[in-house]
């Protein structure tokens, strides 16, 4: 069997683990959005056993896990189109991550650098979760033979994390049963940097809340953070090159194209040569036009929450459809006895 052999399908996620913000709706869903309306089968998913890799309040997860189904249905997903499903709902992605725990190898796990960014120093005391996370995120896509996989560029190692998993697993047991996955990273805004530091990725865990422009933000507040982000004293230049060694105009910069849908080129056509004082008023009003309306129906959507409750639900019936025959070969291709009818 090929790779071409596996029907193409799209599966990506982002964790409940604060507040949607600009970085995951370019980077992430919006490219989500423009694979719902190609010929092909999109899920999406909410991570919530993710989020849990480090600590979150229990109330908060549930609330933040609703509104990021809020957000998703707000940019433009249609629970009728893609499959729209809360992780913890469709038992076999943790169920396959067990047996992906048991392929990867420690040495593989050890090299990510997210491991090793989100440990930090303290990396004794992180939680296994937090190691094993790759895995199971090898799991969550391969656990519907997902071929592509729209992510952010921080999410790069991880996808060939994937990759390495489905080889070794086909390899260790002669069968040609999970994809090579594609990872599918484009666009400008594939990663959106902080405002406070433009060497550092925009995050729903950064401390920081005016590091980030979040989607529930209002006018004011975008305006402001948009206004007291950091930059440096130069006008703005004409050619792209004149952006190097200057990480935070070149990522202001970048999110106005991939707002505006131009090429940076185009936007440094326009506006080489102006201040920030002109620029970031421009970048700010960019900002509220695209993402008030997503910020207004996300509120009206959190007015109904037996309604996301239910679309969550009915996604999972819709994904284990998917998921628990694929677990099922798994576990046959491994050597596990299955249950005979009684
Ligand atoms: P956390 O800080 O909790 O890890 P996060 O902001 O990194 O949160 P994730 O849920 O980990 O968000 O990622 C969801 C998706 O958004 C992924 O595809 C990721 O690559 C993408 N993404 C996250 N941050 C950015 C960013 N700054 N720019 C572009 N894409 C991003
Ligand atoms: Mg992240």
């Amino acid at each position: 069997m090929s790779e071409t052999s596996f029907t193409p399908r799209v599966f990506s996620g982002i964790q409940p683990s604060g507040n949607l913000h600009l970085g995951n709706y370019l980077g992430a869903l919006k490219r989500f959005v423009d694979w719902q309306a190609k010929d092909m089968e999109t899920i999406y998913c909410m991570v919530d056993l993710h989020a849990i890799t480090v600590w979150q309040d229990p109330a908060d997860l549930k609330k933040s896990t609703r509104e990021l189904c809020a957000g998703f249905i707000a940019a433009g997903l249609d629970p009728e189109k893609s499959i729209l499903i809360n992780q913890s709902q469709v038992p076999e992605h943790a169920q396959l991550a067990w047996i992906f725990n048991c392929v990867a190898r420690m040495g593989w796990m050890q090299r990510m650098t997210q491991w090793k960014d989100k440990a930090g120093k303290n990396a004794q005391n992180a939680s296994l979760g937090l190691f094993a996370y790759p895995a199971l995120m090898a799991a969550d896509i391969l656990v519907y033979h997902a071929t592509h996989v729209p992510v952010g560029e921080d999410q790069k190692q991880h996808l060939e994390l994937t990759r390495d998993i489905a080889i070794k697993f086909n390899h260790d047991y002669g069968v040609n049963f999970f994809p090579e996955t594609e990872p599918v990273i484009e666009g400008a805004a594939t990663r959106v940097m902080s405002l406070r530091d433009g060497t550092k990725k925009m995050s729903k865990s950064d401390p920081s809340d005016a590091s980030r422009i979040n989607l529930i933000d209002d006018a004011d507040t975008i305006a402001k953070k948009i206004r007291k982000a950091k930059t440096d004293p130069e006008a703005l230049p004409s050619e792209v090159e004149g952006l190097e060694e200057r990480p935070e105009a070149r990522n202001l910069v970048n999110i106005y194209a991939a707002m505006a849908e131009m090429t940076v080129e185009q936007v440094l056509a326009d506006v080489g040569g102006r201040q920030f004082s002109e620029f970031k008023p421009m970048l700010a009003d960019l900002a509220v036009a695209k993402m008030s309306p997503i910020t207004t129906e996300m509120a009206r959507l959190m007015q109904h929450q037996d309604e996301i409750d239910k679309i969550l639900a009915k996604g999972a019936l819709r994904a284990r459809e998917i998921t628990a025959p694929i677990l099922r070969q798994t576990y046959d291709i491994v050597g596990m006895v299955a249950p005979v009818s009684l």
